[in-house]
């Protein structure tokens, strides 16, 4: 009808579409359209959104992170210019919790988000009208060290999954069912046995096996920044650090888990980081690794008890709220194992409290 606009296409029509005329689609490529489309329109953080994140519970999160990065700048003998690197950083929230730390310590760094929402570099601005925005990595200043942070934003980044069959491995890829009118997963028909890490080739039928090119490529290039420009990088994240078979592929909407493949674009598709992973990537750039500690092992060390004990006498009001946001960060039933810290840093850099 004239004047009559159409809805926009839905994520998941798109696929449907693209996968009729051309066949399956990766997960990683699922996952990556999926991610860009639900970040690019919303901030999905807090109790009204999606999820909630660590820097969302309380800024005794962030606090830590800056005590922890000035430590370090402390120890490398104060070198400026320096910058604070953050990727993803959603809301801003840890970037101002962890900076107004570190200004008290003397570390007043130029600050750099690597972040593709425009509604989430929109929020960035509000509260760091001075920052730098990068798309990615490639672009961050060559001439000083920096010091990176990322918290929940490893396991934004698409995974590639491989599955056993029956004659071998293949690429878990998305097809679609046109009698059900959905996406489902479906086995790819060219073969990945190349692939598959030799100690794994044999699993029994059904085993699919997860990984993220995407993270290595990122904490690589990072690592190398590092080697050559000097400096630290610390990823916080739902993760493991030993390697398992399986998906770990999930999605939350409104704070519940829901199927992935329903609705792309409409809820936040995450998957484990598996660290051990990342390790080679590091190394081989020349950066030092220097460990996987779980987020409550790593807040405790760094003092956050006794950072919710001083803000509780201020306020002895807030007294309840914070020892439940305390609880939420460390405790191994909450937050405390299930996330994992891990940091590398350039060779002639300190290493961080608490590895
Ligand atoms: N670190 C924040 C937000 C976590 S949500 C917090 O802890 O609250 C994931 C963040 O990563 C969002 O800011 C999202 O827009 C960003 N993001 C996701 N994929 C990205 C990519 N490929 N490149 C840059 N930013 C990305």
């Amino acid at each position: 009808m004239p004047g009559e606009s159409r809805p926009p296409e839905t994520l998941k029509q798109v696929f449907a579409r693209l996968i009729r005329a051309a066949g399956p689609i990766s997960v990683a490529h699922f996952m990556a359209e999926s991610n860009a489309r639900y970040y690019a329109a919303r901030d999905p953080l807090g109790t009204a959104g999606d999820f909630i994140t660590a820097p969302e519970v309380s800024q005794m999160f962030g606090e830590m992170i800056g005590l922890w990065l000035a430590d370090i700048w402390i120890r490398a003998g104060r070198p400026t210019p320096v910058a604070y690197v953050e990727a993803g950083p959603g809301r801003g929230t840890l970037a101002q919790d962890a900076l107004r730390a570190a200004a008290r310590q003397g570390l007043v760094p130029d600050v750099h988000f690597v972040e593709t929402s425009p509604t989430l570099r929109a929020a960035q601005c509000a509260r760091f009208p001075q920052a730098t925005w990068h798309d990615d990595f490639s672009t961050l200043p060559q001439d000083r060290p920096l010091m990176v942070v990322g918290n929940e934003f490893l396991d934004a980044l698409p995974v590639r999954q491989l599955v056993r069959m029956a004659d071998g491995w293949r690429e878990r890829m998305i097809g679609w069912d046109a009698a059900k009118d959905r996406l489902l997963p479906v086995a790819g028909d060219r073969p990945m046995d190349a692939a598959v890490p030799a100690e794994r080739a044999a699993a029994r039928e059904g085993t699919i096996i997860e990984t993220c090119p995407a993270a290595a490529a990122v904490t690589g290039d990072v690592a190398l920044r590092l080697a050559a420009q000097g400096g630290v990088a610390l990823w916080i994240d739902y993760g493991h650090a030993q390697p398992r078979d399986g998906s770990t592929l999930q999605a939350v909407r409104a704070h519940a888990k829901v199927d992935p493949f329903a609705d792309p674009g409409e809820a936040d598709l995450t998957a484990l980081v598996d660290f051990a992973a990342l390790v080679p990537a590091v190394a081989s750039a020349g950066a030092r690794c220097d460990g996987v500690v779980t987020q409550g092992e790593f807040l405790r060390c760094l003092g956050i008890e006794a950072r919710a004990a001083g803000l509780a006498r201020h306020a002895p009001g807030q007294a309840a709220v914070l020892a439940r946001a305390l609880h939420r960060l460390v405790h191994p039933d909450e937050m405390g194992n299930l996330f994992k810290a891990m940091a590398f840093s350039a060779v002639h850099w300190p290493k961080g409290a608490a590895f």
